[in-house]
């Protein structure tokens, strides 16, 4: 059966090579929820080639139903035809997917402050652990901040933006005024960073036995700059008396960080 996919799947790529090369004013009409990075992957060129080819300035700026200009050197297709399927994942390369780690605030912008407890010092240590493990699993790390250091937010999504094949992870512990509140929640922009916002929440949730508050859509400045599947965690309440005694310990941070991974590790199966 999956001798057949793929050699389905194959000879759909070769009718899309073929079509291309045939076909010199290629075009692509932006589906609803694309970018020009997931774009320019698709037809095998560079996202500022495809920008300046288009007149292209803000990258974020495509709209659903815009046609774009391919490139006419572009021959190198690895697009999905229509009812053709893509090959089973497990015969794909999975662990070239690069996790890019972004331990939250940090130098003089220290997040929430509560009851002693800097934000940025636990994200960093959720940060580090989930470094650690993902690296033990093969997975490309990139990571945003190391240290007690202060990195602008865009110069974040900068980062994570020169890489391709990527998902961009900011991790958090939340904080509001009413204490009352308490709970693990995950947000994302596009349509992938939901299936990854997904696959996290429901093992933070399992993992560290914590209120589901969900993941939603929000477009937080450092998640709407990166071009690659981009999610927000928020690990816990820091404001909620409670939590913020579970947040601090050594085991809630390595309960977080190993539901990070295994929500790292399902996205990577599935998609
Ligand atoms: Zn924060």
């Amino acid at each position: 059966m999956r001798v057949l996919r793929l050699k389905k799947y194959l000879i759909g790529v070769m009718f899309a090579v073929f079509s291309c090369a045939l076909s010199m004013g290629l075009t692509h009409t932006v589906k609803k929820a694309e970018n020009l990075y997931r774009i320019s992957l698709k037809y095998g060129v560079s996202m500022e080639s495809l920008a300046a080819y288009n007149g292209i300035k803000d990258k974020n700026s495509l709209r659903a139903g815009q046609v774009l200009k391919i490139p006419s050197k572009t021959v190198k297709i690895a697009t999905r035809v229509s009812n053709v399927s893509p090959p089973p994942k497990s015969q794909t390369a999975s662990k070239s997917l690069r996790v890019i780690i972004d331990a939250g605030h940090g130098g003089k912008d220290r997040g929430a402050v509560w009851g002693g407890v800097r934000e940025s010092d636990l994200n960093l240590k959720v940060a580090r652990r989930v470094e650690a493990s993902l690296k033990s699993k093969g997975y490309p790390v990139t990571m945003i901040r190391r240290s007690d250091v202060f990195v602008d937010l865009r110069r974040r999504a900068e980062i994570s933006n020169k890489y391709r094949n990527c998902i961009f992870i900011s991790i958090h512990f939340n904080a509001t005024p009413h204490t009352g509140v308490r709970g693990a929640e995950t947000f994302y922009v596009g349509k992938r960073g939901s299936f990854l916002a997904k696959s996290i929440q429901s093992h933070l949730v399992s993992n560290l036995k914590v209120r589901d508050r969900g993941y939603k859509f929000k477009k937080f400045s450092v998640l709407s700059h990166t071009l690659c599947p981009a999610v927000l965690v928020e690990c816990g309440f820091i404001s909620n008396s409670y939590e913020r005694s579970r947040c601090k310990t050594s085991s809630y941070q390595a309960a977080a960080a190993r539901a990070i991974v295994s929500g790292v590790e399902r996205y990577d199966r599935t998609y």
